[in-house]
């Protein structure tokens, strides 16, 4: 089968668009339910611009994660003598680093053509736009087609933001895309946003052996999460000597990244001019839902620039569904995954809602930082009674074996019963320790489940039973 089928010259099929069961607008999460249904003998397109297999194993996560593990290695290469390696000469070449990625996402992505192919679902490459109800033109090469789907999905994603800061636009600054393809290594970098796309490309650049400074406006590194966690990782940077500036407004900027930049800060009252060569911007994100004739199709966006969507992800248009970044839902790709579940099985007529679904958050640095179900300061803030252990790593016995012993396990039960409210963890393996806790909690498991299961010597779940035998007695 072609992948493409040919792009009809302009205005052609406007009148007699062709017709689909479903048409999906972005080819993000939603392409692996276009592959299903296809397989089944719908006839199902998916309209793409740009990254056939979406955002995450191209441009965000797969490739982040790549290049993390290759700063690990690195970092194990300067640790080299504490494990009893002999130092010898090494150095970091960013262009294998580049290709290393390169080679991954060239892998992936092949697996995602092969199973539009294999599936039959036609991924018709272009810019698609709204024309009217459930019916998009996708533009390419300056010939269009006209698709009207009985179903439609929106899935266009979401794009790195560029606050109107003066001067930062014409800095030219790095998004993540442009981050991970970098042949060089920044002299000093300075990362604008300490959310999770900022500190985990911050602490990777200074292991490949830039100079490494993180402006933040909020009061902490991942403001949303506890102190002890933001503060933790604060002392991590401070000793891979990444220099953290937290409660700093950025007011203006000169220069051009990969030259020379200068940004105006303000930190309480205080001016302050700070200094590097390059210029990540991280944030936050933009939906992709501008210019693309929702307008048209009666969808409406909240005030945020979201596809408004109902607890279904159904739109304000019938037929029209949207899931994602671009629905407003938590920027994650196991999120963008539970949203396909959730339209799947409500257009199969089973009742499915994302209220009250349990949200894993890591931050994949080293170690990582991972949370399932509340903080404690969310606890507080809502009023909920717990009871909470916390313990360091170094209270079992796997971080001694790794040499990693910085971190802690926090958990929080509820006041009155056995029932888990919460898990964080700042640690080796943290997002796989946490995935042990979210299991618990939705089973409903009691706490003492994992206290007293029997768990092998010596991993990093062991610490678990360690960290439940501390929660104290209820009241
Ligand atoms: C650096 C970075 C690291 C990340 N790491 C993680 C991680 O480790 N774990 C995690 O869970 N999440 C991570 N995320 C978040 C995750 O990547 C996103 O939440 C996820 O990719 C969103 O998927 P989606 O299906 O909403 O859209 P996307 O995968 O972004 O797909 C949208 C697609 O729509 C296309 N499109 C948009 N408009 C149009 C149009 N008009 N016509 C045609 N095509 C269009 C786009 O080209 C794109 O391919 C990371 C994000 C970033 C930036």
């Amino acid at each position: 089968m072609k992948l493409t089928r040919g792009i009809h010259s302009k205005g052609e099929n406007v009148s007699h668009p062709e017709e689909y069961d479903v048409v999906v607008l972005g080819s993000g999460r939603a392409r692996s339910f276009a592959w299903s249904l296809a397989s089944q003998g719908k006839r199902v397109a998916v309209v793409e611009r740009r990254n056939l297999a979406g955002s995450c194993p191209t441009i965000a996560c797969a490739p982040s994660k790549n290049v993390i593990h290759g700063a690990k290695v690195a970092n194990y290469f300067r640790r080299g003598a504490e494990f009893g390696i002999a130092a010898g000469d090494w150095k970091v070449e960013m262009p294998a680093v580049r290709d290393r990625k390169r080679k991954m996402v060239d892998g992936i992505v092949a697996r995602n053509v092969n199973a539009y192919r294999e599936s039959g679902a036609e991924l018709v490459k272009g810019q698609g736009r709204f024309v009217g109800p459930r019916t998009i033109e996708v533009t390419a090469d300056g010939g269009t087609r006209t698709l009207r789907g009985n179903v439609v999905v929106i899935n266009t994603g979401s794009r790195a933001r560029i606050d109107s800061i003066p001067g930062l636009a014409d800095a030219r600054p790095m998004t993540h895309i442009e981050a991970l393809e970098l042949d060089r290594v920044p002299q000093h970098l300075l990362v604008l946003g300490g959310g999770y796309v900022g500190l985990e490309l911050a602490q990777a650049l200074r292991r490949f052996g830039s100079r490494v400074t993180v402006i933040e406006r909020a009061d902490a590194l991942v403001n949303r999460e506890d102190r002890d966690a933001s503060q933790a990782l604060r002392e991590l940077f401070h000793d891979e000597g990444i220099a953290v500036r937290t409660g700093t407004h950025v007011e203006r900027v000169e220069g051009r990244s990969g030259e020379s930049v200068r940004l105006h800060t303000t930190r309480g009252g205080a001016k302050e001019v700070i200094e590097g060569s390059d210029l990540l911007v991280a944030t936050g994100r933009t939906p992709n839902t501008d210019g693309i004739g929702l307008e048209a199709a009666g969808v409406e966006r909240d005030e945020r620039g979201f596809v408004k969507v109902d607890e279904r992800l159904r739109t304000t248009a019938p037929g029209v569904w949207a899931v994602g970044d671009c629905a407003g839902s938590p920027f994650f790709t196991h999120i963008g995954d539970d949203d396909v579940r959730v339209v799947r099985d409500n257009l199969a007529g089973i009742d499915r809602v994302t209220t009250g679904r349990l949200v894993p958050f890591c931050l994949f640095t080293d170690p990582e930082l991972a949370r399932i179900g509340l903080s404690e300061s969310e606890a507080r803030s809502r009023g909920i009674a717990y009871r909470l252990a916390k313990i360091p790593v170094a209270a079992f016995i796997r971080p001694w074996t790794l040499s990693e012993s910085r971190g802690f396990y926090k958990t929080l039960v509820a006041a009155d019963s056995d029932r888990i409210l919460g898990f964080t963890a700042f640690a080796p393996e943290a997002g796989e320790v946490m995935t042990i806790v979210q299991l618990a909690m939705t089973a409903g498991l009691p706490y003492t489940a994992l206290r007293d299961a029997i768990l092998v010597h010596p991993t990093m779940a062991e610490g678990l039973a360690t960290l439940f035998r501390a929660l104290p007695a209820r009241p």
